[in-house]
């Protein structure tokens, strides 16, 4: 049973390093190319959270083909029987919530309470997505003819592919898969090769809630190895890809190719507008939690502060004071408030952003530096930087660092304010700090992003809003709520004629 290879001794066997093959067909399974690589834990080099498949092309086919092989039954199980396995999903991520939120903290370093939000947000997902196999709802509307009924009913589309980043790696592999089953589809997913454990951690739970074999398979490895190949597969029908908008090209551009449905949610550069009446300690607290929390790896980190002339020496003076006294560290440390970096690359990737600013003439007032003395030379950490007097033109100011960067860049007013924020090329979310209703409308109605928050950091989705961005942020879709249920079903349209004659439509009038 898939339930008892899923807590298979291979698996589950703490205390040595563990080896995860890949979930296929209900069995785990060694890659073709009989290689594997390493996850580590960010903060500590030293702690080798286990071994994972690296996985080519030939197991992409494999999981495939399970896939449409389960896709068969799946799509006859009525949608309320399919929703309750998520349900129980649910339950049992409750139960597991902490240790689920360990091992993520260890192979991503976010914090703990951070960790413990993301499988939160997956048992939120499950919570929301079950309750949706008893909607599923369609129009059901008038026909022009008499004796005529019309309807849509939504349709699962099949194999659907699905690609993840690191550093939500509970949540948005539940976005995409907990929505995808519901619909009656079968999933072969491919995790961020930096944290495939927390996607096997969701799907072991969805298995031990009796998700039936093939319904949802995982191939672990690199993005050109697996990635592409699911996205290219002539029996994946639906592709969905979370991640940087460089791959967000690649990936659409071969879902075209062959008519694929394709959502790409993809990076950000989110402006956070502090008017001269705001709460001051509200958007202090709040520029904190957008800027520093996942150490800035959140695709709607806030990334730019635009502060309104008035407010703008005293937020800076006192934001600043408030990021130098951040505690930096592993966050299995319950008092650790800003963890790693992901890995070296993003690390050098994040230094790289403060000569680039000094390099254009931004002050930088706080961080900038790595940290490797003490128990930081085993990972990857730096300072929570803060650049002042930024120029809305800077690279800064304009691309996405994904690290503990903020720019923090002057406005005249609101007008001003809402140019600067749209003048980028994302368009993920916003924030706006202010008191003042009328600017609050206005500011909801002008800025445009996929998201807008009023007296709230740019961070702290809801599973059942649609969450997604405009501009080079995405292609459209919408992930989370029904947004998510529009994208993992087709429409039919059925028309039932009961007039026992032939009547045509558009041409049979009585005018
Ligand atoms: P990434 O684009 O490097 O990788 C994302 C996924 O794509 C990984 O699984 C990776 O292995 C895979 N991949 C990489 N190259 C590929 C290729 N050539 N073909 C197929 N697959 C490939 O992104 P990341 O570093 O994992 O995550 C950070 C990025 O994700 C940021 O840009 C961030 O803004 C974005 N993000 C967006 C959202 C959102 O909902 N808009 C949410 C989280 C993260």
């Amino acid at each position: 049973m898939a339930t008892d290879t899923l807590t298979s001794p291979a698996t589950l066997n703490y205390g040595k390093t563990k080896v995860f093959k890949n979930f296929i067909d209900g069995e785990w399974v060694e890659a073709s190319t009989g290689e594997t690589f390493e996850n580590r834990n960010p903060a500590d080099t030293r702690d080798l959270v286990g071994i994972f498949q690296k996985s080519a092309k030939a197991d992409v086919d494999s999981a495939v083909a399970a896939a449409k092989r389960a896709f068969t039954k799946w799509r006859l199980v009525p949608a309320p029987r399919r929703a309750e396995v998520v349900f129980r999903a649910a339950e049992i991520l409750i139960e597991r919530k902490d240790d689920y939120a360990r091992e993520m903290t260890r192979e991503m370093g976010k914090v703990l309470a951070e960790t413990r939000g993301d499988v939160q947000e997956a048992i939120d997902a499950a919570y929301y997505n079950a309750g949706e196999g008893r909607r599923l709802f369609g129009p059901t509307v008038p026909s022009e003819m008499p004796n005529k009924f019309a309807m849509a009913v939504r349709q699962p589309i099949g194999v659907c592919g699905m690609i993840t980043p690191w550093n939500f790696p509970m949540a948005i592999s539940s976005w995409k898969l907990l929505p995808a089953i519901v619909c009656g589809n079968t999933c072969v997913i491919k995790p961020a090769q930096d944290t495939p454990l927390s996607t096997f951690n969701l799907v072991r739970a969805l298995t031990d809630a009796g998700l039936p074999k093939g319904v949802i398979n995982v191939v672990s490895g690199f993005g050109a190895d697996v990635g592409t190949p699911i996205a290219e597969h002539a029996d994946v029908r639906a592709v969905s890809l979370t991640g940087s908008s460089a791959v967000g090209r690649i990936i659409g551009g071969i879902a075209a190719k062959s008519f694929k449905h394709c959502s790409l949610e993809l990076g950000g550069k989110n402006p956070m507008i502090v008017l001269d009446d705001a709460n001051l300690d509200l958007a202090i607290e709040g520029g904190l939690w957008g800027a520093f929390g996942t150490t800035g790896q959140r695709c709607t980190a806030t990334s730019r502060m635009i502060v309104q002339k008035g407010v703008y020496r005293e937020f800076v003076e006192r934001l600043v004071e408030r990021a130098k006294k951040l505690k930096v560290g592993n966050g299995l440390d319950e008092t650790v408030q800003m963890g790693p970096a992901v890995n070296e690359k993003q690390l050098q990737t994040d230094l790289s952003y403060v000569d680039i600013g000094k390099n254009e003439g931004a002050k930088l007032v706080c961080g900038g530096n790595r940290l490797d003395q003490g128990d930081y030379q085993y990972g990857w950490f730096m300072e929570p930087t803060v650049f002042t007097d930024v120029d809305p033109k800077m690279r800064i100011a304009q691309e996405e660092i994904f690290g503990p960067v903020v720019a923090i860049i002057p406005c005249d007013d609101l007008e001003d304010a809402i140019e600067i924020a749209n003048g980028i090329e994302y368009g993920l979310s916003s924030a706006l700090y202010t008191k003042d209703v009328n600017k609050a409308f206005s500011a909801i109605r002008d800025l445009y992003a996929g998201i807008t928050y009023i007296n709230a950091p740019t961070i702290g989705a809801e599973v059942h809003l649609p969450f997604g961005g405009t501009k080079a942020t995405g292609n459209g879709h919408r992930e989370g709520g029904i947004g998510a249920i529009d994208f993992y079903t087709e429409w039919k349209s059925v028309y039932v004629d009961y007039s026992d004659k032939l009547q045509k439509a558009q041409i049979d009038r009585e005018d």
